[in-house]
């Protein structure tokens, strides 16, 4: 399976110069993730547009969403843009299927008029939508996705297995996830990055002390403790945000230090493509 991280950055994208971002930070732009097999879509962020045209990927045949907070969402207009057909008279637009929770389903009611832009995108017909039950099944090809509910209710991960091959995606939230057997062992795990209060390489502070856990935001140290938990043969970090100050030689120490205590990590970059 060819796996793309469109984007890596979480809810504070390196907008240039923004207030919130340290100076040396890498270029990220919002979570989206694309399985290229099975032209499927995890999250659409509002950099979708850019991130689409960048890897020209133009023909998306599914969409998955882990939850409805704005930096996973605010890109929704995409699927018109995509499909849409703006030329003929009786449009022949192109339609993604939409796979929603019913968790989610409340949440999209209850936010930032998520439900009704996609009940729009809907009556445009450029999505079909289709809502699950929470811990549902579905098989695409010879692939089976599995949504994995997190201890914060609002989000889901992604099990996935693919002949041999079992690969867990969670884009976001996983305070207190506690793993269940199953996710255990994985080829890979892609899991968020979680934040630093301090560099985790030298230890300049970055954040005011005590901000993460006033916000219930996770750290980096926590996200490294699941990994472990997990144990994947291979973990990929992703969503990480511009407060972070690591460069691109304090992101390679930080990837061997992991590898010294003994855990096989990757932190994710924009344009990323693992092969598994
Ligand atoms: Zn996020």
């Amino acid at each position: 399976m060819k796996i793309e991280f469109l984007g890596t950055a979480g809810g504070v994208p390196s907008l240039y110069k923004s207030v919130s971002q340290h100076k040396d930070t890498v270029q990220r732009t919002g979570p989206a993730i694309y399985i290229h097999d099975l032209q499927l879509l995890i999250d659409t962020s509002e950099d979708i547009f850019y991130q689409l045209r960048r890897s020209q990927i133009y023909d998306i045949k599914y969409g998955l969403y882990s939850h409805w907070h704005p930096d996973h969402t605010m890109g929704l207009r995409i699927w018109e843009t995509l499909n849409y057909d703006f030329i003929n008279k009786i449009p022949q637009s192109k339609m993604s299927k939409i796979y929603i929770t019913k968790q989610q389903k409340a949440d999209f009611k209850k936010y930032l008029g998520h439900w009704d832009h996609l009940n729009y995108l809907s009556e445009i017909a450029v999505i079909e939508k289709e809502v699950l039950e929470n811990n549902s099944t579905i098989n695409i090809k010879d692939v089976s996705i599995e949504w994995v509910q997190l201890a914060e209710e609002i989000a889901f991960g992604f099990y996935i297995i693919a002949n041999t091959q079992r690969i867990l995606i969670i884009p976001d939230e996983i305070k207190n996830y506690k793993p269940s057997q199953k996710v255990k062992e994985v080829d890979v795990a892609i899991l968020p990055f979680g934040s630093n209060e301090v560099n985790p390489v030298t230890h300049e502070r970055i954040l005011e002390a005590g901000i993460l856990d006033g916000l219930g935001e996770t750290r980096f140290d926590e996200s490294v403790a699941l990994a472990r938990e997990i144990n994947a043969k291979h973990t990929y970090f992703t969503h990480i945000e511009a407060t972070e100050s690591l460069n691109k030689s304090q992101l390679m120490m930080l990837e061997q230090q992991l590898k010294q205590s003994g855990l096989d990590a990757t932190i994710a970059y924009d344009g990323l493509i693992i092969q598994i």
